[in-house]
């Protein structure tokens, strides 16, 4: 718990399910002030709120922001810092997935899942970087994936965001390494969440499989453990660097793939 010291400020973009929601938990349990942000409809942006609330006494807002409309990310960290007048930690969490052979996939899809994991994340880094250096304090932490680092078929436009944001979580991190703020990125394997039960259905067209075989064959075939990864383990890697012990953990892709990446 964060004691005798002005609150800290996190704000976790896509928050309302999987792994944001994780994390928004863990960091509201560990004290923090917790900004939510999502698109989605307001009985499940109050869910939302309600687990991140429970077991944990720390202020939880809300903000409702699609942040594929243009402005949307800067004018949430803009929001977030009004509210609270400051932003600490910055996790950029939100993200899509589109399955499907290059030659099958529409540009729109293309632009929808880079924008949001790539253009959406220099844009919450730039309106938050300013802030974090006013007080000589910051945590960014942007999730990219085990695709991030490796390449799977059909998944084009996720995989080459997802190397781009490592690329900038790189650049970030050298631009701010004496300003106290550390820029990292989480490359997660197969995490059991909303976003991999809807691929399941894509999965299933463009490999011709059942879900198990899906599930079998495709998901956890690359993942050496053979088991999914628990949300509460991408939140607790994700507390462990805000905390102080982590200043110098810069510049990284940390995996936590069950050994998918270390073939
Ligand atoms: P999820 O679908 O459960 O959650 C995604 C969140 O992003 C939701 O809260 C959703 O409302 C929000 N979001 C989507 N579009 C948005 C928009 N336009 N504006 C605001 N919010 C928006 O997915 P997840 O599996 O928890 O994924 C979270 C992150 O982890 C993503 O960046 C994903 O690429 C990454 N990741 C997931 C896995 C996995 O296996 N689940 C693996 C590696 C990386």
């Amino acid at each position: 718990m964060l004691e005798n010291e002005t609150k800290k400020v996190a704000l976790v973009t896509g928050s309302t399910s999987g792994i944001g929601l994780a994390i928004a938990k863990e960091l509201a349990l560990k004290g923090y002030i917790v900004a939510l942000n999502s698109s989605v409809e307001e009985n499940e942006a109050k869910q939302a709120i309600k687990q991140v609330k429970e077991n944990s006494s720390s202020k939880v807002v809300y903000f409702a922001f699609d942040l594929l409309k243009t402005g949307a990310p800067e004018a949430l960290v803009k929001a977030v810092i009004a509210k609270f007048g400051r932003i600490d930690i910055l996790v950029n969490n939100a993200g899509v997935q589109k399955v499907a052979p290059i030659e099958e996939l529409e540009i729109s899809d293309w632009d929808r899942v880079r924008t949001i994991s790539l253009d959406v994340s220099f844009q919450t880094i730039k309106a938050a970087i300013p802030d974090m250096k006013r007080r000589g304090w910051g945590r960014i932490i942007n999730i990219a994936s085990a695709h991030g680092l490796v390449a799977s078929q059909f998944k084009s436009a996720y995989v080459a965001a997802k190397h781009g944001l490592i690329g900038l979580t790189k650049t970030a991190a050298l631009e701010v390494a004496q300003n106290g703020i550390t820029v990292n990125a989480i490359c997660p394997g197969y995490v059991f969440t909303p976003l991999v039960e809807k691929q399941l259905k894509d999965q299933m067209k463009a490999h011709g499989l059942n879900k198990e075989q899906v599930i079998e064959q495709i998901m956890l075939a690359n993942q050496p453990t053979k088991e999914f990864i628990q949300p509460q383990e991408i939140a607790c890697l994700a507390s462990y660097l805000c905390s102080d012990m982590a200043k110098s953990i810069t510049g990284t892709s940390i995996a936590i793939d069950g050994g998918w990446t270390a073939r």
